[in-house]
């Protein structure tokens, strides 16, 4: 995050119909790359570059591509027809995203006037075909994207497609920051950190608790205490016959918290943190609206070591970064179910750390006991959480390889109040059904824990994972468990 990504545009064409004939397709080029710049919809810009007529100019420009820092992916099109074996080297030395935007510059075909030379000009359906020959051919992993470049849909699908570009760029640099292992005896939060390292660029480290504890007691007074102001000021207080200043103290112990574990993130740059309920040494609580606070400034978390968790909320944050009116994304569990018929649903929670970046309403602070974890009652924000669609994913470790599950999900109006229940929460019914969802989500080996976001979608979320070369399993309205279990019995053959 922080960088001012851009997308390179690059037409293809050759040099066998003519000066004239290039110099329609770099004017078409232009405008449309100007069209799409000011449509409004796109989330970064779009940078034209020179029209791609030999190997040379289009290895050279997609090395280009790679060394330049700004340039999150290249967006193809063929103008005319572009002999492929042209696009050979250059394709198999690129390694960023690659959108293929199959369109053409005039919408309508021009019935009265239409003639030979409008044809070669203009036949994107024909070299088109081409480039995606050979592109498949070499098995490289792009986004083909269908339609009139004005449409409005098909900007935004690009500029969905470009969220999923910034999540593949940011990805590998993603470093998680262990202060809490695994818990003990769990097995879905466990995995192959090398692995993810080779396959996600994912740097996945572990301190001692104790060294981050260190900076949460050197937080000075005055820092806590304007953190504290600053908490009473944004959020609900919720006493509950508490004594109010033994309550404003339990919620100075977060803030140093969130200030303490802030500097040690930035410090040692770290993007996502997980903690450990039973590892707590130096810490009086266990990170609760202090983890809520640094979510919601975009780090990653998993609770209970787990680090896959974390990375994937981290990844999620940064892949909505730019999203208008965003909606939120969170670190979330499967707690309990509603399984009553018509009503049914998954209540979403988690100890304490569920970001506040997805609440439906002015978070307030509670300070409750915790039934685990031996240390002082934890302050934490509670809230219920938005309506609306969303996306849950759960990474998975299968020993010789990750699997990304991906479950569309709405979120339901939590419009019965749950006075005793003392952690933030969401409900939602998965798709296609609590029923099938549930069960197509324990075939697959999903988690408990997941990343959840209003402001993505499965199939940026698969693009993704194809671009990271895991398999991805969606459960949607179009999932069947026959269907299902096949999948996951091909894709163990495809995948091992
Ligand atoms: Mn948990």
């Amino acid at each position: 995050m922080g960088k001012k990504y851009q997308f390179w545009f690059a037409t293809g064409s050759q040099d066998l119909y003519g000066e004239e004939c290039l110099r329609v397709v770099a004017e078409h080029s232009a405008k449309i790359v100007e069209g799409l710049n000011r449509s409004g919809l796109l989330p970064y810009e779009i940078v034209l570059k020179p029209t791609l007529i030999d190997n040379v100019s289009i290895r050279k420009t997609f090395n280009e591509a790679n060394a330049d820092e700004n340039c999150a992916g290249v967006i193809t099109w063929m103008h005319t027809f572009s002999p492929a074996k042209s696009w050979i080297l250059g394709l198999q030395e690129y390694r960023k995203p690659l959108l293929h935007l199959h369109t053409q510059f005039n919408e309508e075909i021009p019935y009265d006037s239409i003639d030979m030379d409008f044809m070669n000009t203009n036949q994107s359906a024909h070299g088109d075909r081409e480039f995606g020959h050979i592109v498949s051919r070499m098995g490289i992993e792009r986004k083909v994207i269908v339609g009139h470049w004005a449409n409005a849909e098909v900007q935004k699908r690009i500029a969905s497609w470009m969220f999923t570009a910034i999540g593949i760029m940011e990805s590998s640099h993603i470093r998680v920051l262990r202060v809490g292992d695994n818990m003990r005896n769990v097995a879905v939060t466990e995995g192959d950190k090398v692995e993810a390292h080779i396959k996600f660029g994912w740097e996945i480290d572990a301190y001692n608790i104790t060294d981050i504890a260190e900076y949460v007691k050197s937080v000075s007074d005055s820092d806590v205490k304007a953190l504290v102001d600053e908490y009473y000021d944004t959020y609900d207080i919720l006493l509950e016959g508490r004594d109010a200043d033994e309550f404003r103290k339990h919620v100075a112990v977060q803030a140093a918290i969130e200030i303490g574990f802030e500097k040690f993130l930035t410090e040692k740059n770290y993007h996502a943190i997980v903690t450990n309920f039973e590892m707590l040494a130096g810490l009086n609580q266990l990170p609760g609206l202090a983890i809520q606070r640094l979510m919601q400034k975009g780090y990653g978390f998993g609770g209970e070591g787990d680090w896959k968790t974390a990375a994937m909320v981290r990844l999620m944050k940064v892949m909505t970064a730019g999203v208008k009116d965003a909606k939120g994304t969170s670190f979330m569990e499967d707690y309990t179910y509603n399984l009553v018929q018509g009503k049914q649903g998954i209540l979403q929670a988690h100890m304490l750390e569920v970001c506040p970046s997805i609440a439906n309403v002015k978070p307030a602070i509670k300070v409750s006991p915790l039934t685990m974890g031996k240390r002082e009652d934890p302050a934490r924000l509670v809230f219920t959480s938005k309506p609306g669609k969303g996306v849950a994913t759960s990474l998975i470790d299968l020993g010789n390889r990750f699997r990304l599950l991906i479950n569309e999900v709405e979120c339901l109006t939590q419009d019965t109040p749950m006075p005793k229940l003392p952690v933030a929460s969401a409900f939602w019914r998965p798709e296609p059904n609590l029923e099938v969802g549930a069960e197509a989500w324990i075939l697959a080996g999903g988690a408990h824990h997941t990343a959840f976001s209003y402001d993505l979608t499965a199939e940026q979320m698969g693009d993704w994972a194809a671009a990271m070369g895991i398999e991805a399993v969606y459960i949607d309205k179009d999932t069947n468990i026959r269907s299902f279990k096949n999948e996951l019995k091909w894709n163990s053959i495809y995948y091992r």
